[in-house]
């Protein structure tokens, strides 16, 4: 496949960085991922400015524009269509901080950041009909990550304990809980629950990233006439759900069946879930 990196595209595995780049020994960058379908993104304008926030949040200068990203992406869409027959693409951006000559936290001045894109595949769109999706399973877990999870920072370390900490359990993902013991997000999606009709959220705060996904969701599910509130709910709560959900750019709306060994609701993919995926499919590529 074909990489973006610092202005000039080329074969991803002849993509190249220094072992001295801050996003390789702090974890000190910014990224987004973005899902493209048949050459549409879906969020752009929404994970642009969000990564735009977080290079601010960090004092790092946006090397792009939003037209400029725009490009990149639509440059990297078409380079790899023949790659990616599927026309599921997913794009990740990536800037950090650059390449010093030394190893030295603080900030250093006026070093250029080191900006990589590429693409991958990602899964086809959610289907329609509760018999043909796959449902997830989860763990959860209480939330040892930092307080800056607002920030989609590259140092992803604390999402890939809590993701491993699935795997490791033979799930497929972390639901995570705070020091009171409300639900935040998981460790790498969102998460919506579900209860006699009406679909939950929790609020944004430093404690979970603004997911795109979730915006949109929240969006669809509102034109659609489906009751969305954002408020915290206790992991009770999630375990008593009917239904819970994930959002994130590569899952869309992906219903859990079972939290931490404890079926969800019956068990089985619920109602809700259908008139949501199909409220998110019909709205998705005009956010
Ligand atoms: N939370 C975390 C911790 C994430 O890493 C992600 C992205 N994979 C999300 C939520 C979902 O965000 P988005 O919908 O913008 O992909």
């Amino acid at each position: 496949t074909i990489a973006f990196l610092n202005g000039e595209y080329m074969p991803l595995d002849e993509a190249k960085i220094s072992p001295m780049d801050r996003g390789f020994l702090f974890g000190d960058g910014i990224y987004e991922v973005i899902p493209t379908y048949a050459g549409h993104p879906v969020g752009f304008t929404g994970h642009t400015s969000r990564m735009a926030q977080g290079l601010e949040a960090i004092a790092i200068t946006n090397p792009y524009t939003a037209s400029q990203w725009h490009e990149i992406l639509s440059n990297l869409v078409e380079k790899n269509a023949s790659f990616i027959d599927s026309g599921n693409i997913g794009i990740y951006f990536h800037v950090s901080r650059g390449t010093d000559s030394k190893r030295f936290h603080a900030y250093p001045k006026d070093i250029p950041p080191t900006v990589f894109g590429f693409a991958f595949e990602i899964a086809p769109p959610q289907p329609l009909a509760k018999a043909d999706v796959k449902p997830f399973k989860v763990a959860l877990q209480q939330d040892k990550r930092w307080q800056r999870c607002h920030i989609k920072s590259t140092s992803l370390l604390g999402n890939v304990m809590h993701f491993q900490a699935g795997v490791d359990a033979g799930v497929n993902e972390t639901i995570l809980f705070n020091n009171e013991g409300m639900i935040t997000e998981a460790s790498s999606c969102n998460v919506f629950m579900v209860k006699d009709g009406s679909i939950t959220t929790p609020p944004l705060n430093h404690e979970l990233l603004p997911g795109i996904t979730r915006a949109i969701a929240i969006e669809a599910f509102k034109q659609a006439g489906l009751i969305v509130t954002e408020a915290w709910f206790s992991k009770e709560a999630l375990l008593e759900a009917d239904e819970v959900w994930l959002t994130s750019s590569s899952k869309e709306v992906a219903p859990v069946i079972e939290v931490d060994g404890k079926a969800i609701g019956t068990g089985e993919v619920g109602d809700v879930w259908e008139q949501a995926i199909k409220a998110y499919h019909a709205y998705k590529f005009n956010a």
